[in-house]
Order: C-alpha cells, then structure tokens, then sequence
C-alpha cells in the first residue's frame, strides 16, 4: 500500500537514548548508544509498513553512522540531513529543507509531512517555521517539555514511540 504521510524524525532522545551514549572524548563521536524502550521495533515497523522516513538530527554524521548500524535501522532512511554536513543545526530551516529536497519533494508536500522530536526549540520550533506538523516525544527527562511560545507547541503529544504508528496510520488515512 502507497503511503501519503512523509516521517522527519529526530534521533537524540527520540530513537536513541542519550543517556546511554558512549563518546571517546566528550562532545566527540557517539561511538555507541541503546534505543529508546519500543523505539527500534517502531521505527522498524513503520518502515516496514512502507513509510518514507528521513532523519533530521543535530550532530556528527559518524555517530548517527555508528549507532544506527549497531541498533538495525540504518537501512530505514530514504534520506538524511545532519547538522555537521548542513553548517547548521535545528531549528534551522536548511536542516529541514534539506531533507526535503533529497526525498524529491517540493513546496506543496509539506502538508503531509510530520516532524517528529524530543525538543521543543528544535525539533517543534524548526517544524512550525518550516510549515509541517510536529509530534513531541515526551520520554525524553533531559529537556522541558513545556512551551515557552505559541510557536514551541507541538500538532501532537506522545509520551512513548509505541503510541506513534496509531498516529501515523491515522494521518496518513486523512490524506487519502
Ligand atoms: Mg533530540
């Protein structure tokens, strides 16, 4: 079944937990990292389930290589934006922009579209002035989850990544 829905997706505390993030120096590459509880299967399954699914993270393109690999998701991405490769990190509008072009898409697909993330300055922030819809991952207990302006706050809340594919399936029906 074609898939109308497009998933941008953050990685730090939205896939991998960051708290669980081995680094040979600090700040330097992630060498490797656990998932999230549920996260793997999820991401996992959506893909199988034939979704589109770009990353859209912050950080050093060696480490998403390192810790995608050894969690069995690398191969899910149709496309990536990194921050180190970009020049600039969430909530840039390039970091978004990118992901969009290397899926082929334009202008008119950002209504189908959907960020989701675990911070609200980057991740929601970044989708809101890009004009796609956001989906906060609460799990995370390293950031505020709550909005400091109308334009931090999230289209939609998840507390754990079990509760995303019932919200993808339902907006991807609504584009149909
Ligand atoms: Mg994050």
């Amino acid at each position: 079944m074609d898939h109308k829905l497009i998933i941008f997706t953050d990685i730090g505390d939205t896939i991998i937990d960051e708290g669980s993030e081995v680094r040979e120096v600090p700040y330097g590459v992630v060498l490797r990292a656990d998932c999230i509880p549920g996260a793997k299967e999820t991401m996992l399954a959506l893909y199988e389930q034939g979704f589109t699914i770009a990353m859209v993270a912050d950080g050093l393109t060696e480490s998403f290589h390192n810790t995608m690999t050894q969690n069995g998701l690398e191969h899910i991405f149709a496309a990536k934006s990194i921050s180190e490769e970009n020049g600039v990190e969430k909530p840039d509008w390039v970091m978004f922009q990118k992901a969009l072009e290397r899926l082929g898409l334009t202008e008119n697909d950002k209504g189908r579209i959907i960020m989701v993330g675990n911070n609200l300055k980057r991740d929601v922030l970044g989708a809101r002035r890009f004009g796609i819809r956001s989906v906060l991952l609460s799990w995370s207990p390293r950031y505020d989850m709550v909005p400091s302006c109308e334009e931090e706050t999230p289209d939609y809340v998840i507390s754990r990544p079990e509760e995303l594919p019932e919200l993808v399936n339902r907006l991807d029906a609504l584009l149909s």
